[in-house]
């Protein structure tokens, strides 16, 4: 077992770091208030910067526009842009993620003609799955995708959608025959420019800068060519497609965790109460101490799910595990990030509140604390607690 960084690894993340500080962490707060990732402009020209870094696309092969990084590396970067712009992570991992259910689709066409704008982060992507009466069970879905002469016609609303307001490219998961259940499932790309939906924003507690949206489509066209599953694979694409956003979630809130615990450990070595650092009490060192051994637990946990896939191995069980826990790793962390700045904690004159908003995001998309413990516990019983 090797922990080490590589030296490519090593110089990636120092320069990420430094433009990461100089340009990206100045506008968190900011966008936090002003929403500015809601004018796609904006999020081109941030996602352009980030490309090079393998943010946007890391592990997308070069062929498609992407950089070919391994997950273990794509994961690194997403752990510090996290930590520096939480909002902007979720974006990017949301590009990632569409950028990888094209590269794995069986759609030639469709990687050739949209993955490179997606990759290179020209054509802003969302991935649909959740509806308003559809959450955890995704087999009930209810959108509507009917053949008609020249391609489809899609008819439902998406809601909760990461990037849906932003977008240029939506992946709609929907059925072909609701009698089918998850059987009946498919993945349908529908491009904006030709086929106009309507959006509505979401407002939210944290990720205030990322934009979570409602998505409506009525008749919408979907080309002939355009879908990226075939019938009834629609469920068992996204699903694969899990393990690596998953990850991502996980690692995302290893980011937020460094960021809270590091912020935690510069206050309380300065704050003075009592005639002393407050750093000096055994009740907040047990807090830095439980911060510190919580986070590295959930780093663990996450780069070995992100080591597997770059063996190539299935790791449903350990990227579960790993969004279960670093997530709510992360929740904690904050929270007691929070508890160690006193009154300045809950200020937004500090960071920390806005760790515990955003971090609080994370155990709920891709899948449920609960919903990951009970993948977590079908694997290891070889019983399923689902239909
Ligand atoms: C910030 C954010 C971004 C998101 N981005 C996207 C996106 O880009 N695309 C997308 O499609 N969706 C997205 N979602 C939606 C997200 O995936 C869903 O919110 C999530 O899957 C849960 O669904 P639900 O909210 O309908 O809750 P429900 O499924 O209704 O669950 C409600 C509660 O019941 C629990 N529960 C449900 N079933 C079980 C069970 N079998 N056993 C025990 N407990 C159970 C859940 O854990 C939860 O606590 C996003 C959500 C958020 C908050």
């Amino acid at each position: 077992m090797d922990f080490a960084l590589t030296e490519d690894q090593r110089i990636l993340l120092d320069s990420f770091e430094k433009f990461g500080r100089k340009e990206l962490e100045p506008l968190a707060d900011e966008y936090d208030r002003t929403k500015a990732l809601r004018d796609p402009a904006v999020v081109k020209g941030l996602l352009k910067k980030l490309y090079p870094f393998g943010a946007v696309s890391g592990p997308i092969p070069e062929e498609y526009g992407g950089l070919g990084l391994d997950y273990v590396t794509t994961g690194l970067i997403a752990e510090k842009l996290a930590g520096i712009f939480g909002s902007l992570g979720g974006v990017c991992l949301i590009q990632t993620v569409c950028g990888r259910l094209i590269t794995e689709s069986p759609n030639q066409e469709c990687k050739k003609s949209i993955l490179p704008a997606i990759c290179s982060g020209d054509s802003i992507g969302c991935l649909c799955v959740t509806e308003p009466n559809v959450g955890s069970f995704a087999a009930a879905i209810e959108t509507a995708l009917k053949k008609v002469d020249d391609g489809y016609l899609l008819n439902g609303t998406k809601t909760w959608i990461s990037n849906g307001s932003i977008s240029d490219k939506a992946i709609v998961i929907a059925t072909t025959d609701r009698s089918l259940g998850a059987k009946g499932l498919t993945a349908a790309l529908v491009d904006r420019d030709r086929s106009p939906y309507k959006t509505r924003e979401l407002e939210k507690m944290g990720m205030k800068a990322f934009p979570t949206s409602e998505l409506i489509f009525e008749d919408t066209k979907v080309q002939d060519n355009h879908l990226l599953a075939e019938p009834g694979q629609g469920l068992k694409t996204t699903l694969r497609t899990f393990e690596l956003a998953r990850s991502l979630m996980a690692v995302g809130s290893v980011g937020m965790s460094r960021a809270a615990l590091a912020l935690a450990v510069r206050y309380a070595q300065e704050r003075k109460q009592f005639g002393k650092e407050i750093g000096s009490f055994q009740l907040i060192q047990a807090m830095i101490s439980d911060m510190r051994t919580r986070t590295d637990a959930a780093a663990l946990l996450t780069y070995r799910a992100f080591w597997m896939m770059d063996q190539g191995q299935r790791c449903d069980a350990q990227s579960a595990m790993a969004k279960y826990y670093a997530t709510e790793a992360g929740v904690e962390t904050a929270s007691e990030c929070v508890q160690i700045l006193g009154g300045y904690g809950l200020s937004e004159e500090y960071p920390a509140e806005r760790y515990f908003r955003d971090a609080r995001m994370q155990t709920i998309p891709d899948g449920t604390t609960q919903i990951q413990k009970l993948i977590v516990g079908r694997d290891t019983l070889g019983l399923s607690a689902f239909v």
